[in-house]
């Protein structure tokens, strides 16, 4: 027996540390009666494994095959070594040191095992809302630095009771190193509070909260990465109140599902987006609403597309089964303010927004928002990628040379650190024209930097010289800083989550970024490196009569485009649209058009978004950012096959699409009496010919390339899909995964152009 004895080490790279791997190994080594040790290190986790061959051979077989749901394996590589002596199989510590480089696991969603005694009234654990294992539980919102130990959580205040220590130390529980491990007799515990922040004298807190909920109230509770309004999403009178009191007009609300079941009811789901739903990572689904959802409408006015999620902490469960109905839950927060996460600050903030407050003792250390996804031309596009998928890293084709913060842009901000050969993009901070939501991206730097032991050389911007994430930047004493203009950054984000170095082709439409000339652009197709730039076309400028007040007053950008149109003489009498402008400000603008007085340029597919749908739909406000763009794309009716006529003026450097012939025949269907659906339809058509047309034009001047679609407008799946379907086969074209199209995903790209302008210095 000894003479068959063969040796291998295993080496597994990847997001492999604090999802329930090393037991998971230990169990599998067990099983497979493989003898040896597993432990963490620098990179991921070694294994080195002892047996005959053919136990080797099925133990390297499973390892490859059924890892642990959280886990991430980037890289599986197996080497043999002379054959050692060992009594079974042991989990080893790490030396200090390790786990550097490695970073703190996302939060992970209550796996089945741990659910299952939630829900067993013999279990010790029944109805324990703070009931975790190493496969579930928080990991990167309770971290407050690494290695990710329970010491270095906000778990560190409570001492593990005989029975859960236990658990810890046995190397074959599902709770062994389990850093968050807790029971009833040990760990956090929940409160009911008053309106008031008055402690409400209750047996059970969540049957409580669970009745107030019923009863048509609304609830802060406090989970994983901030605190939730939730009220009945079946209640109109709930709903209103709770938009009337958080001071949100018509923003849809996300609405959590006990289960598959009650999802299936509300919304059409295909098999790739119940997996979604389900993942560990569990975000909030962009779906299909079925006209029967038995949702109340206000939950999201006018959208067909309803933003689904599946609990994911203990408490959501104990909840959504207490309560039995759909619940609407939405940040904890005013309108754009960051969200809320702790209690005092609660409290405090959502005064008067809340009647009762679930809290409790156990800390959130980082906020983090939900992650919102959607499917788009058959696969999932991450939207907003925070609570779930936050911070782990993303692998890049080629490592930084130097430690790189990127700092995003204002609106949506996430940062990103680059570091070695992964870039790590930090959690959904948001708007930027806030103080409050300031302080916490310049916490939630501060905090990254920490956790990766990293002090970045290099500083990446965007252009604009008023973001405030712009200023932050200028602000820091780095070795380097480097602005990158917005859409290369959208172009260079696209590449790293793809691993192409360039050259390509980047299709980057967004509503807008600063341009190298200084206008704003957004309508961009560039030939683009990672170092650098062309630019090959754009789209005609429209004017913003009164800069930002177009951006929510929609219908000024109506105007400009038929100013431009019909060269001063519009046909305003037949369009409803200017029947609610009042003819004071309608000459104010159209003045301001005509002397091209604070009215700047703006080339971004997304004000033609604005504009032709304020058009078409008669809405002359956007009462939260991009509302009627968005009502636009989705009232197209995807049927549609007729376009309408575009110019692309060739001859010029960059390349113009010019869409007036487009504008023109919107008009006329409009007079025609054509529905909304049509006209969208037949505009998404338009721009999708328009855009292939460009892109074809590119290549035949540069040569085959693959062509990547980024940019804002590309979480539009009708357009993503229709632009796609007129490149695929001739082209190769790559769309976004996990990183966001929209500007949420600018600063990996900004990380990648800065690596590489300074690589030579
Ligand atoms: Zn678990
Ligand atoms: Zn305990
Ligand atoms: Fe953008």
């Amino acid at each position: 027996m000894q003479g068959e004895c063969e040796g291998r080490r295993i080496q597994i790279l990847g997001t492999v540390q604090g999802v329930g791997f090393r037991p998971w190994v230990f169990r599998l080594a067990c099983e497979h009666g493989v003898a040896g040790i597993v432990r963490n290190d620098d990179r991921g986790v070694t294994i080195e494994a002892f047996g005959p061959r053919p136990s080797l051979e099925s133990f390297l077989r499973s390892l490859a095959d059924q890892p642990p749901i959280a886990a991430r394996i980037h890289d599986l590589r197996s080497q043999s070594i002379p054959p050692e002596p060992h009594d079974g199989f042991a989990i080893v510590e790490s030396g200090s040191g390790a786990e550097r480089r490695v970073s703190i696991p996302p939060d992970l969603a209550v796996c089945g095992d741990c659910l299952a005694e939630v829900f067993d009234p013999s279990n010790r654990r029944y109805r324990y809302p703070f009931t975790n294992c190493t496969a579930c539980g928080p990991r990167f919102t309770i971290a407050r630095d690494i290695p990710y130990d329970r010491p270095a959580t906000t778990m560190a205040a409570f001492r593990m009771c005989p029975a859960c220590r236990l658990e810890y130390e046995d190397a074959a529980d599902r709770r062994f190193h389990a850093q968050p491990n807790a029971c009833p007799a040990c760990g956090p515990h929940l409160r009911a509070l008053g309106a008031g922040g008055e402690p409400l004298a209750t047996s059970d807190p969540v049957t409580r909260a669970a009745q107030a909920l019923i009863d048509g109230r609304i609830v802060a509770l406090k989970g994983i990465g901030g605190f939730h309004l939730a009220c009945d999403a079946t209640s109109s009178s709930a709903l209103a109140m709770l938009r009337e009191r958080k001071r949100r007009d018509e923003k849809p609300f996300a609405v959590m599902v006990r289960d598959v079941a009650q999802a299936e009811r509300v919304a059409r789901l295909s098999e790739e987006e119940r997996r979604l739903l389900t993942s560990v990572e569990r975000p909030i689904v962009l779906l299909e609403r079925r006209r029967a959802s038995g949702l109340a409408p206000e939950v999201a006015p006018d959208n067909p597309l309803v933003g689904l999620l599946l609990p994911y902490s203990p408490l959501h469960h104990l909840l959504l089964a207490d309560v039995g109905r759909p619940l609407v839950m939405t940040s904890g927060n005013l309108s754009e303010e960051p969200i809320a996460y702790r209690d005092a600050e609660a409290l405090e903030r959502l005064n008067g927004i809340a009647d009762l407050f679930l809290v409790h003792d156990r800390e959130i250390e980082t906020p983090c928002d939900d992650s919102v996804a959607r499917f788009v031309a058959g696969s999932p596009v991450v939207f907003r990628r925070s609570r779930g998928y936050v911070p782990r890293p993303l692998p890049v084709a080629r490592p930084f040379a130097r430690p790189v913060l990127a700092v995003g842009g204002q609106l949506k901000n996430a940062f990103c650190i680059g570091l070695g050969e992964a870039a790590h993009l930090g959690p959904h901070v948001g708007d930027l024209d806030g103080l409050t939501t300031y302080r916490s991206f310049e916490q939630a730097i501060a905090r990254l930097e920490r956790f990766l032991r990293v002090r970045p050389e290099v500083v990446a911007h965007d252009l604009h010289p008023d973001y405030a994430s712009t200023r932050y930047a200028l602000g820091r004493d780095a070795v380097r800083t480097v602005g990158v203009q917005h859409h290369h950054a959208h172009v260079a984000s696209a590449m790293a989550e793809h691993g192409l170095v360039g050259p390509v082709i980047g299709v980057a439409f967004d509503g807008t970024g600063y341009g190298t000339d200084g206008t704003s652009w957004g309508g961009e197709i560039l030939l683009a490196r990672d170092d650098g730039f062309e630019r090959l076309a754009t789209t005609r400028a429209i004017r913003l009569a009164g800069g930002d007040a177009a951006i929510r007053g929609v219908w000024r950008i109506a105007l400009a485009l038929l100013e431009d149109t019909y060269e001063g003489d519009p046909p305003l009498g037949v369009l409803p649209l200017f029947d609610s402008i009042p003819a004071a400000q309608l000459d104010v603008v159209r003045q301001m058009l005509a002397r091209r007085m604070l009215a700047p340029p703006a080339h971004g597919i997304g004000r033609y978004f604005d504009g032709i749908g304020a058009l078409v739909l008669a809405r002359p406000v956007s009462r939260f950012e991009g509302q009627v763009a968005l009502q636009w794309n989705l009232v197209a009716d995807p049927l549609e096959t007729a376009a309408y006529p575009y110019q692309i003026h060739r001859g010029e450097r960059p390349m113009v699409l010019d869409l007036r012939l487009l504008v023109r025949a919107v008009v006329e269907d409009v007079a025609a009496g054509r529905p909304a659906s049509t006209i969208s339809g037949r505009f998404h058509n338009t721009l999708a010919a328009a855009t292939a047309d460009l892109v074809r034009q590119a290549l035949s001047q540069v040569g085959r390339l693959p062509v990547v679609l980024t940019g804002g407008c590309f979480q539009n799946a009708l357009l993503a899909e229709r632009v796609r379907a007129r490149l695929v086969p001739q082209c190769d074209v790559y769309l976004h995964g996990e990183v966001p199209p929209g500007d949420g995903g600018l600063a990996l790209g900004q990380a990648m152009v800065a690596d590489a302008i300074t690589r030579e210095e």
